[in-house]
């Protein structure tokens, strides 16, 4: 699955090497050797996340987290969950994504778990997140394209919405 490359991209990706390099007690020079590539790759992601969530708890806008929780969650009637939506082990009730890399922790639940009377932080709440399938309400959504991303949910999901306001929805500035 690919990150989009943009500068913001390439500043978290340097950060998250001189980081791992620190963490290595390797010099400015020496060279950090990384066996899998994608794990960079799922660090980046998630460091997007975490600073579009800021100190002050930044959420994505309430359209833009229904769309996530269609894609994620479907609905009771035509729209079937995502078939990588795994029930949490860590928190009965709840549901991680399994596709994404990140696991089943607290921060990466899709649905708010509630904590000792307080509704926490999840996934969807995030101002840009990313979803493996590029679904409306993610930062990467990409339209479906006929005979290219043949994504029967994400086509009822632009049914419904239309390509033009999930575009807006998913990541607006
Ligand atoms: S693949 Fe996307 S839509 Fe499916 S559970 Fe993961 S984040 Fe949600």
């Amino acid at each position: 699955m690919e990150t989009e490359k943009t500068p913001e991209y390439d500043d978290y990706r340097k950060k998250i090497l001189e980081n791992a390099k620190k963490n290595a007690g390797l010099g400015k020079d020496e060279k950090i050797d990384i066996k899998d590539p994608s794990l960079l790759e799922k660090a980046a992601t998630l460091a997007k996340a975490v600073v579009s969530r800021g100190i002050n708890n930044n959420k994505a806008s309430n359209e833009t987290i229904k769309l996530r929780d269609l894609s994620c969650h479907g609905d009771d009637g035509s729209l079937p969950p995502c078939s990588e939506r795994k029930d949490s082990q860590k928190y009965p009730g709840s549901f991680y994504c399994g596709a994404c890399g990140c696991g089943d922790k607290k921060m990466t639940q899709l649905v708010n778990l509630v904590i000792n009377g307080k509704k926490e932080y999840s996934k969807i709440d995030y101002p840009k997140v990313s979803c493996p399938f590029k679904m409306p309400g993610f930062s990467d959504y990409v339209p479906s394209e006929e005979g290219v991303s043949d994504n029967s949910r994400k086509k009822e999901i632009e049914s419904r919405y239309g390509v033009e306001y999930i575009t807006e929805h998913s990541n607006p500035k």
